[in-house]
C-alpha cells in the first residue's frame, strides 16, 4: 500500500462538476488500495475575486485580515470535496491548514512552513478515511493567526505534507499535462516533458513559470520529495520531478530508470511582474555600488539582474539597472531619491515595460555556444537585449514586454524545442 499526497489546482475545482469529477479520481485512488491526503486550492479564480473585493474595501488591507478573506476559499473548496466523497460512500474529513498542523512563521502572505504536525491527518487515514487538507494556508503558534503561504501556495502545502508523512509521491494535478517546454498558453508548439531535474524546475518556476509554485519546488529538493505533475483531465502520465540521485522507487518506477544524459535545454520562461530601475550619473569611484544597494537592501526588495554601464571617461560618471518586482518598485525609489544628495548620482529612471526571458537547461554547463544562438534567435526577430545575466544552468535576457511572448517562440524554435502537435490547455482562465 502507497501513502500518496494529491494536490488539486483550483482550476481542477472550478465549480460543482469538477469537484465531483476529482472526488471520483481520488476515490479511484483508494479503491487501488492506497492511503490519501488531499490539498486543495480555492475553486476557479476564486483567490483572485476575493483579493479584487477587498482592494473594493480599502486600497491597502491590513494584512493579517486579507489572510483570514483568502483562506476561506479553500475552507470552500476542502469541504465541498469532502462532502462529494463521502456521497460516494468513502470516508473523508476536512482539515483547515492549522487543524493539519501546518506551523508558519508570522508573515503575512507569504509565511514560511517552520513545523508540520500532522496528527489529526494521521489519525484520519488510521481509520480508513481520506484527509483533505486546505492548501495555502498556515498558523503561527506565536501570534496565534491565521496565515498564506504566497500566491500559488497550495503547491507548498502539498509537497510539505508529502515530506512530513513520508509520502511515495506528491501528485500536483493541474490544467495541463504537466510542465512544458514553456507555458502552452503562450507556445503552442510547447512540449510535455517526461521528466526535469528539481534544479532546472527550480530556475524554471523562478524565471515565471507558474505551473509550480517555487518555495514548493525547493521544498521538494531540500526534502527529497519526488513530484509529478499531471492533468487532473485525463489519467496520462505526467512529468516527474526528479531529486538526482534520490528517486523515490515509486517514482523511478514511472521514470523507468535514472536519465542517463540530461538533454542541454529543458524550457524556455518568461516573467512579466519586474520593472527596471536605473540610478544615472553615478560617481565611478570606488564605495557607490555599495552604498546605493545597501540602500535598496533597507527595503527588502528582490533585486535580480544587475548592470552598471561603462562610464564616460570625461564625465566620470556611470549609470546602474537593477530589476525587481513592480511591486517593490515605488518603495525603493523613495527610499533612493531620500538618499540622493549623499549618495551624489543625478536622477532615477523607472521603467515596468519590461520582460524577461530565461532558457534553462541542466546540460548548458557543458554545451558552449548556447548563449551565441539565443542573441542570434532574437537578432534575427529583430528584438533588442536590454540586459543579459546568466547562471550555471540559465540564461536570462531582458527585452520589452510587448515583444516577450514573440521572443519565447522564436527562442523556443530555435533550440528545437518546438513539439509535433499542439499543447492542450484542459481549463483554468490562466489568470
Ligand atoms: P493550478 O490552478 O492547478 O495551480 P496554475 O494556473 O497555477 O494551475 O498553473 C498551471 C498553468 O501554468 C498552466 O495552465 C500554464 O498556463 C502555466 N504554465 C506556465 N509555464 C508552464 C510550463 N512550462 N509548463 C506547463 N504549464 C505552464
Ligand atoms: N488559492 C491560492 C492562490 O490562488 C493558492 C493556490 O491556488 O495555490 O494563490
Ligand atoms: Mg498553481
Amino acid at each position: 500500500m502507497s501513502l500518496i499526497v494529491q494536490k488539486f489546482g483550483g482550476s481542477s475545482v472550478a465549480d460543482a462538476e469538477s469537484i465531483k469529477r476529482v472526488a471520483k479520481r481520488i476515490v479511484d485512488t483508494k479503491k487501488a488500495g492506497n492511503d490519501i491526503v488531499v490539498a486543495v486550492s480555492a475553486m476557479g479564480d476564486s483567490t483572485d475575486e476575493l483579493l479584487d473585493l477587498a482592494h473594493e474595501v480599502t486600497p491597502i488591507p491590513a494584512p493579517r485580515e486579507l489572510d483570514m478573506l483568502l483562506t476561506a476559499g479553500e475552507r470552500i473548496s476542502m469541504a465541498l470535496l469532502a462532502m462529494a466523497i463521502k456521497s460516494m460512500g468513502y470516508d473523508a474529513r476536512s482539515f483547515t491548514g492549522s487543524q493539519a498542523g501546518m506551523i508558519t512563521d508570522a508573515q503575512h502572505g507569504a509565511a514560511r512552513i517552520v513545523d508540520v504536525t500532522p496528527g489529526r491527518l494521521r489519525d484520519a487515514l488510521d481509520e480508513g478515511a481520506i484527509a483533505i487538507v486546505a492548501g495555502f494556508q498556515g498558523f503561527n503558534r506565536d501570534t496565534k493567526d491565521i496565515t498564506t503561504l504566497g500566491r500559488g501556495g497550495s503547491d507548498t502545502t502539498a509537497v510539505a505534507l508529502a515530506a512530513a508523512l513520508g509520502a511515495d509521491i506528491c501528485e500536483i494535478y493541474t490544467d495541463v499535462d504537466g510542465i512544458f517546454t514553456a507555458d502552452p498558453r503562450v507556445v503552442p508548439k510547447a512540449h510535455k516533458l517526461d521528466r526535469v531535474s528539481s534544479e532546472e524546475m527550480l530556475e524554471l518556476a523562478a524565471a515565471g513559470a507558474k505551473v509550480l509554485y517555487i518555495r514548493a519546488v525547493e521544498y521538494a529538493r531540500r526534502h527529497g520529495v519526488t513530484l509529478h505533475v499531471r492533468s487532473s483531465f485525463n489519467n496520462n502520465t505526467g512529468t516527474i520531478v526528479y531529486n538526482a540521485g534520490a528517486t523515490s522507487p515509486y517514482a523511478a518506477a514511472l521514470l523507468n530508470g535514472e536519465p542517463v544524459e540530461e538533454p542541454i535545454i529543458a524550457g524556455v520562461a518568461a516573467d512579466l511582474s519586474e520593472a527596471k530601475v536605473t540610478v544615472v550619473g553615478v560617481p565611478d569611484i570606488p564605495g557607490k555600488a555599495a552604498q546605493i544597494f545597501k540602500i535598496v537592501a533597507k527595503t527588502n526588495a528582490n533585486v535580480d539582474m544587475i548592470v552598471q554601464n561603462v562610464s564616460a571617461a570625461s564625465t566620470g560618471l556611470t549609470d546602474i539597472s537593477f530589476t525587481l518586482p513592480k511591486s517593490e518598485g515605488q518603495q525603493v525609489l523613495t527610499a533612493l531619491t531620500n538618499e540622493q544628495q549623499n549618495v551624489g548620482f543625478a536622477g532615477l529612471q523607472y521603467d515596468d515595460q519590461i520582460g524577461k526571458l530565461a532558457l534553462v537547461g541542466a546540460g548548458m554547463r557543458t554545451n558552449t555556444g548556447v548563449s551565441a544562438k539565443l542573441f542570434e534567435a532574437l537578432f534575427e526577430a529583430g528584438i533588442n537585449i536590454e540586459m543579459i545575466s546568466t547562471s550555471e544552468i540559465r540564461i536570462s535576457v531582458v527585452t520589452r514586454a510587448d515583444t516577450i511572448n514573440q521572443a519565447l517562440r522564436v527562442v523556443h524554435t530555435a533550440f528545437g524545442l518546438d513539439g509535433d502537435g499542439e499543447a492542450v490547455v484542459h481549463g483554468g482562465t490562466g489568470r
